[in-house]
C-alpha cells in the first residue's frame, strides 16, 4: 500500500516535471525578486526577463541563458514544474546580478527648492527710467515666482518624489536654515536629494547680461558626507576614504546638473540672453548642501534689456520651463545609469 501510493506520487511528478529542490526558484519569485517582467513564446519554449533595456533569456531543457542577446552563460535547464517554471541557483544567480533589486537602485528620492533672499533681503534690485516711470524689480519676488512655478511642475511630473521649497512666500531664512530643511529631508541609503537654488544677478556693469550656474569647485572639501552611524564605519581612516568617494561622486552629479539646467535654459530664452556658462565659487549654500547642489542665476535685473525681460510674466514661465527640463533630463540620467 505505502509502496503504491510512493509510486502514484513518483509518477505525479514526473508528469508535472519532477520535485523543486531548495536551491532551485520559480519564475514568479525571480520575476518579483527582480522588478522584471516575462516575454514568452510557448510553442517554441523560449521566454526572457526584461527589465529597462537588459534582457536574460532561456530555453526550456536548454543549458544556455543570453545576456542581453550577447553574452552566453551556462546554466541548469530551466523546466516545468507545478505549472510554473523552475531555475538553478546559475540562472537566479545571474539574474540578480543583472537586475538588481529595485530598492537597492540609485534614485532622486525629493527634489530641494531653494527661492534666494526673502522678508528684510530683497536681493538684488534692479530700477530703470521708462517714459519717466522708475520700475523696480526685486530678486526675491522674481526668484519665488519662479521658484513656484517650477515646484508646481516638478510636483506633476514626479508624484512619487517629494518637492520641498525652502519657502513659499515672502519669508525671511538664513543660509544655515535653508541647508538644514535640505539636510534633514530623510533619504534611504540609496536616494538623494537634488538642492536647486534660484537667484537673479547684478552688476555694476550694466552690461552684464544672461543666465549662468554655480556649482562648488571641485578642490573645495566637504565634510561628513557619509556617517558613521549610517556606513556602520568606524575607522576614521574609511570614513574619510568613503567620504572623498562620496565628494567627488557629487561634484560631479553636480556639475551634470549644472550642464542640463544651462542647457535647458539655453533651448528657451537662448536667443535672448546669453549662456554665462558653469561658475565655480565655494557659496553657502552649496558648500552645506550634502548633495548634487547648483545655484541658478537666472539673469541681470541690472541690465534694462533683460530687466524688460524679466519683468514679463510670460518670460518667468520660459526661465521655469528651461530649469525644469535641466533637472528632469538630469533625473531621468541620474536614475538610468543606476539602472544600466
Ligand atoms: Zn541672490
Amino acid at each position: 500500500m505505502i509502496m503504491r501510493r510512493t509510486i502514484t506520487v513518483v509518477l505525479l511528478l514526473v508528469i508535472l516535471g519532477g520535485a523543486v529542490s531548495a536551491e532551485e526558484l520559480f519564475l514568479e519569485e525571480i520575476l518579483s525578486r527582480t522588478g522584471t517582467t516575462l516575454e514568452w513564446d510557448p510553442y517554441r519554449g523560449h521566454g526572457a526577463i526584461v527589465r529597462g533595456s537588459r534582457i536574460l533569456s532561456f530555453s526550456l531543457g536548454r543549458e544556455l541563458a543570453v545576456e542581453n542577446l550577447a553574452m552566453l552563460h551556462r546554466i541548469e535547464p530551466p523546466r516545468r514544474a507545478e505549472g510554473s517554471i523552475v531555475f538553478g541557483p546559475r540562472f537566479a544567480t545571474l539574474a540578480m546580478r543583472l537586475f538588481p533589486p529595485p530598492e537597492t537602485l540609485r534614485r532622486v528620492g525629493a527634489i530641494f527648492i531653494d527661492p534666494g533672499h526673502g522678508g528684510r533681503d530683497p536681493g538684488a534690485i534692479g530700477r530703470h527710467e521708462f517714459d519717466d516711470e522708475l520700475r523696480e524689480l526685486r530678486e526675491k519676488d522674481l526668484v519665488l515666482d519662479v521658484s513656484l512655478k517650477l515646484y508646481d511642475l516638478l510636483r506633476q511630473r514626479f508624484p512619487e518624489k517629494e518637492v520641498v521649497l525652502s519657502r513659499e512666500d515672502d519669508s525671511y531664512l538664513t543660509l544655515e536654515e535653508r541647508t538644514d530643511l535640505a539636510n534633514d529631508i530623510p533619504m534611504e541609503p540609496n536616494e538623494s536629494v537634488l538642492f536647486v537654488s534660484i537667484h537673479a544677478n547684478a552688476s555694476l556693469n550694466t552690461r552684464a547680461r544672461g543666465f549662468e550656474v554655480w556649482v562648488l569647485p571641485p578642490e573645495f572639501r566637504r565634510r561628513d558626507l557619509v556617517s558613521a552611524e549610517r556606513t556602520g564605519v568606524s575607522d576614521p581612516d574609511v570614513l574619510s576614504i568613503l567620504n572623498t568617494m562620496r565628494e567627488e561622486e557629487i561634484t560631479l552629479e553636480s556639475v551634470l546638473l549644472a550642464r542640463n539646467v544651462l542647457a535647458g535654459l539655453e533651448s528657451v530664452v537662448g536667443d535672448r540672453s546669453p549662456n554665462r556658462g558653469i561658475r565655480e565659487e565655494s557659496w553657502y549654500v552649496v558648500r552645506n548642501a550634502r548633495m548634487p547642489s547648483v545655484l541658478v542665476e537666472i539673469g541681470f535685473v541690472t541690465n534694462r534689456d533683460e530687466f524688460l525681460l524679466l519683468e514679463k510674466e510670460s518670460y518667468l514661465r520660459e526661465i521655469t520651463r528651461g530649469i525644469y527640463t535641466g533637472v528632469i533630463n538630469f533625473v531621468d540620467n541620474f536614475e538610468e545609469v543606476g539602472r544600466d
